[in-house]
């Protein structure tokens, strides 16, 4: 896949919301950081970083919809900004036969390349293509036409030895009209000059193409944006072939600048051989680059283990102040979908640092249905107040269960842990404020 630097990146930064269990203004303050260091990385455009950067940290602020959770509200406003950035519209070219395609571009930076890479992409699809080479600069540039038409079987124009690369194509203007796409290489130097730019006018004026292609090397960076502008000027390009995605960290960068010209990008090249071309649909290309397919099964199972019924009795009884057995089995029952406490708790920002019992809230189910069973031998108010469980009532409630009463004992031992961890650590009575927050926490709302 191309871009896989920048997709991984942006992948890991998108899995983190989905993962977290609360979306704060820490939790998108890293995220924020952690696509303005892919971004950067890609070579995209400092100024245009910072924007996106506001963008997303204002709309973020906002409610979301009916229906919607924080976090998928949050991944879409990433994924929305970042098709805002390398471009929201699918551009598609469409064939008039016949239909002339003139190349243009820098020298070395694919125009041959990509006009075998077309010539393919089209003969396959079932257009009677050709191409011409009015490279007339560069004495082996005909040749290496000519060659890779023989590789891809398509038929070739090349005149040797004309230097004039309008008299090249006259020569051939009227063997050209039986075909339904015409593919016109064309000459590119180190950078857009005088010379070049006459000679790509006086072509145009000639051939009168329906279409002008740009070829772009991505590994330019966000210097394509002056690229692009300086051909759309001196030409009015119609379209961009954006190559060397396979070679470049940068190509985000190129993807930002071309999109900021407007100019749409149509084809990818993805390697050296005729057959690596992609059409560029920018929706599709970047939910592939950000795995929101990925996204969105994860985000569903997410939701399936936080059940807000448990939760919210939780958070209840910590607003009452009050924390029953019962709350203890459901709360187990709602970690053991979700898997440890101490996991879940590294996804909660400022709460990493806490120092969680390692079996807290960890029991195995056969374990739990034990617990069930005794606490229905418990009357209402031992389930209540477990405090109140003597030795005797403990005798009776096994006999009555038919758990042991070690085990019983075991599950009083988790609750007084429980009790214990969120009302007071480290020997320090927790605040009312700090309990509230972690009740809060605790609601698992997304
Ligand atoms: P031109 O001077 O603009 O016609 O450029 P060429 O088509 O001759 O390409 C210059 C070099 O870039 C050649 O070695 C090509 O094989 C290579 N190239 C072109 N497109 C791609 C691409 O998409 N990926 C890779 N890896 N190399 C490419
Ligand atoms: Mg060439």
């Amino acid at each position: 896949m191309v871009l896989d630097k920048l997709g991984s990146s942006l992948k890991a930064a998108l899995k983190k919301v989905a993962a977290a269990i609360f979306v704060d203004t820490r939790l998108i303050d890293e995220i924020v950081k952690d696509l303005q260091k892919a971004l950067l990385e890609s070579d995209v455009d400092v100024e245009l970083v910072f924007q996106i950067s506001e963008r997303i940290r204002e709309k973020a602020k906002k409610k979301p919809a009916e229906g919607i959770s924080k976090r998928e509200q949050l991944i879409q406003i990433v994924y929305d900004e970042l098709t805002e950035l390398l471009g929201k519209e699918k551009k598609e070219l469409v064939i008039k036969k016949p239909h002339k395609i003139m190349f243009v571009g820098l020298y070395g930076s694919g125009k041959t390349t990509s006009i075998a890479k077309l010539a393919l992409y089209y003969s396959k699809r079932g257009y009677k293509v050709c191409m011409i080479g009015l490279d007339t600069h560069r004495p082996a540039a005909p040749e290496q036409l000519q060659q890779l038409g023989e590789k891809i079987k398509v038929q070739t124009f090349i005149s040797k030895n004309e230097r004039d690369p309008l008299k090249v194509w006259q020569k051939y203007e009227k063997q050209l009209e039986r075909f339904d796409l015409i593919l016109i290489d064309t000459a590119g130097r180190h950078s857009l000059d005088a010379e070049l730019e006459k000679e790509i006018r006086e072509l145009k004026k000639n051939i009168k193409p329906n279409d002008i292609i740009l070829s772009l090397s991505a590994d330019i960076g966000q210097a394509a944006k002056k690229v692009v502008h300086g051909f759309h000027t001196s030409c009015g390009i119609t379209g961009i072939f954006l190559t060397r995605l396979d070679g470049t960290a940068k190509a985000g960068g190129a993807l930002a600048a071309a999109n900021i010209t407007k100019a749409p990008v149509l084809f990818l090249g993805t390697g050296e051989k005729p057959q690596d071309i992609e059409t560029f649909d920018s929706t599709a290309f970047i939910s592939r680059l950000l795995g929101m397919g990925d996204l969105r099964a994860l985000l569903e199972k997410t939701k399936l283990a936080l059940e807000e019924k448990e939760t919210k009795k939780l958070e209840k009884s910590f607003e009452e102040g009050k924390f029953t057995l019962i709350d203890l089995h459901d709360q187990i029952k709602a970690m053991q979908k979700m898997g440890p406490l101490s996991k879940i708790a590294e996804l909660i920002p400022g709460f990493s640092q806490v120092k969680l019992p390692k079996d807290l809230l960890q029991v195995q189910e056969g374990k739990l249905k034990r617990w069930h069973h005794a606490m229905e031998s418990m009357t209402k108010k031992e389930l209540e107040n477990p405090e109140t469980i003597t030795s005797s009532r403990m005798a009776r409630i096994s006999k009555g269960s038919a758990v042991s009463s070690g085990e019983i004992r075991e599950m009083l031992r988790q609750y007084k842990m429980v009790k214990k961890f969120f009302g007071i650590t480290k020997g320090k009575k927790m605040s009312q404020k700090a309990l509230q927050r972690i009740a809060k926490k605790f609601k698992f709302k997304m």
